[in-house]
């Protein structure tokens, strides 16, 4: 690993440009987040007032015109984004995880240099192909190979997934790294619009995240050889991908929960206000759901805190254990289970307000989102990895 960018930006700048964070969520991302979902759009706009606060070089050096938070900072603006509008916060996450890729892997290489200021400055949008037909949801296997012919390279991907591909200004591409190369022998790939073309392949009419337009696509691309990130993938996805994946992912499911439990909140409060004499069993599932709400926020903020820790020391070794990609993987599968179960206890409180889709209390895009965590990389695969993780383990 090159770069750990922990230090991060002053906690008074911080907590300034979070506030920034919810003046656009209340403003632009709530009031449009049903259309977005009703419509399966992608929410322009509010991409556009997130490039308007630089966010997207959130995680990117100052020293090459990003704005410098550590993980931890930018897991609170994905927290944060997600109690608006899920695709949206899923959009901007996955963008921050390529970003990470390219801050922790590739910045030995000039190349990967330029491109990082290219994307602070210019607030490139950046998109990932890992899932691919024929293979499914395992990151650590590819089809597709480049082929490289003197220092250029075409690669051919059928990818059945690519949030956002059409908005999309790169594309970050897992492959075999020759054609010959086993199937875990594999590489990352960051092609720029100019150097691919995308054949549609399958639309994206979804239960939830209808914003994220994942639609599927053959990907034809090419470029120089440069622009390969110089690391294996194998070490881009254990110190980089897969912690961040999950610490991301898991904060902005953090924020659809928390919106949730607000709405919830409010409805009882509201619900008292009318009749004072009402029972208090409402109140009593508020106070159930708001413990199950503070058990995945520690888990969240915590795994978020244990990885800026090994960063900051730019300790590989303990990134790549056995032990820390558990602990990960238990995030997942736990903050993905636990927003089904907090979504559907503040439906139970909100009751037929919270069925409706033309209340304020709707929780229909919260609940339809919330079933997709569990998939983006399934938890039965997850779980397969730490089964066999465990038997070799000795303990923590
Ligand atoms: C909102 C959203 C956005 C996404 N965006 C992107 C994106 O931008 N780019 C991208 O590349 N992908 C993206 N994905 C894809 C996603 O991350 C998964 O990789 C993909 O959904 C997996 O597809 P699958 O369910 O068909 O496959 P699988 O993971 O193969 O699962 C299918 C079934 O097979 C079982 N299974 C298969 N193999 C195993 C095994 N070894 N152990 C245990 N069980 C197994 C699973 O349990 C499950 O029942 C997105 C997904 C969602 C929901």
């Amino acid at each position: 690993m090159e770069h750990t960018n922990q230090a991060g930006m002053s906690k008074e700048s911080f907590e300034k440009l979070l506030e920034e964070v919810h003046k656009i969520g209340e403003e632009i991302m709530r009031p449009n987040a049903r259309d977005v979902d009703a419509n399966a759009r992608f929410p322009q706009e509010s991409i556009d007032a997130i490039k308007k606060l630089k966010l997207m070089g959130a995680y990117i050096p100052t020293e090459l015109g990003g704005l410098g938070l550590n993980i931890t900072q930018l897991a609170r603006v994905c927290e944060a984004l997600g109690q608006y509008c899920g695709s949206t916060a899923m959009i901007f996450a996955m963008h921050q995880i390529q970003v990470a890729c390219a801050v922790n892997h590739g910045l030995s290489n000039e190349h990967f240099k330029n491109y990082l200021k290219k994307v602070a400055s210019d607030s490139r949008l950046l998109a990932s192909a890992t899932t691919e037909m024929g293979i499914g949801g395992d990151l650590r296997q590819s089809i597709c190979a480049v082929e490289q012919n003197g220092d250029s390279f075409t690669l051919t991907k059928n990818a059945p997934v690519i949030s956002y591909g059409k908005q999309a200004d790169d594309l970050f591409i897992t492959s075999r790294r020759t054609p010959d190369s086993p199937a875990n022998d594999q590489v990352h790939v960051v092609v720029s619009k100019e150097d691919y073309e995308l054949e549609p392949s399958m639309a994206w009419d979804t239960m939830g995240f209808r914003g994220t337009c994942s639609e599927g696509f053959l990907v034809k691309s090419k470029g120089h050889i440069k622009q390969i990130i110089p690391a294996p993938f194998a070490d881009i996805l254990s110190q980089s991908m897969h912690p961040t994946s999950h610490i991301l992912w898991g904060s902005l499911w953090l924020g659809i929960a928390t919106d949730s439990v607000n709405m919830a909140r409010a409805f009882v409060r509201d619900m008292m206000k009318k009749n004072p004499n009402a029972p208090q069993t409402a109140a009593l599932r508020l106070a159930e759901v708001h413990s199950v709400l503070q058990l995945m926020r520690e888990n969240v903020h915590g795994c978020a805190e244990h990885y800026q820790q090994l960063l900051s020391e730019n300790n590989a070794e303990a990134l790549d254990t056995f032990s820390f990609s558990v602990k990960i993987n238990n995030l997942k599968i736990s903050s993905s289970s636990l927003i089904i179960d907090i979504v559907s206890k503040s439906l139970l409180i909100c009751g037929i307000a919270g069925y409706r889709n033309d209340t304020k209390y709707s929780l229909s895009r919260h609940l339809r989102d919330a079933y997709g965590a569990s998939l983006m990389v399934n938890n039965d695969r997850i779980m397969n990895h730490n089964a066999t993780l465990l038997h070799m383990h000795r303990g923590d």
